[in-house]
């Protein structure tokens, strides 16, 4: 199921797990426990994954991400991004960005069932993370809102 492997159907560039010029934050979300039990048994921060400046995630090797289908929410979600008030775009910085959104007009394609499944963890967010969503939306611009129903 697409839900939590959309990493894998992409073009696999890996920039979204890489960084250039800053430091990234991933946020852990409450509700992700297998992802926080394992940050807990390796000694890290069950809060969040910091990429460092100019640097790859320390979970990515050359097949792509190591966390598999429980990578984090963020990581799950991407190419989209979430704002403040939980509504989801599209991050016209992704090259598979173009792609998604086509695929968005239609209802049985991987990226609308990806879309669907995101959006309903993305509404929990907003009810149960209003200070993570905060956060995290600090960094959030220039992304293709995704207007109601993936239109
Ligand atoms: S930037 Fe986009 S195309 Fe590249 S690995 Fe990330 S999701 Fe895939
Ligand atoms: S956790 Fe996985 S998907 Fe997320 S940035 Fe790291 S390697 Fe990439």
């Amino acid at each position: 199921m697409m839900a939590g492997n959309f990493f894998e159907r992409c073009r696999m560039c890996k920039a979204c797990c890489r960084t250039s010029d800053r430091f990234v934050h991933i946020y852990v979300c409450g509700h992700e426990k297998r992802l926080i039990g394992l940050l807990a048994s390796q000694g890290r921060d069950t809060k969040e994954i910091l990429v460092p400046y100019a640097a790859s995630c320390p979970y990515l090797n050359d097949s792509g991400c190591t966390l598999g289908d429980i990578k984090p929410f963020q990581c799950r979600l991407y190419p989209m991004l979430v704002l403040r008030d939980g509504t989801l775009g599209v991050d016209p910085a992704c090259t598979y960005s173009g792609e998604y959104m086509a695929q968005l007009k239609d209802a049985s394609s991987e990226a609308w069932q990806h879309y669907s499944a995101m959006k309903k963890e993305a509404a929990l967010l907003s009810k149960e993370e209003k200070a993570l969503l905060a956060e995290w939306s600090r960094f959030v611009c220039d992304v293709v809102v995704i207007k109601a129903d993936g239109e």
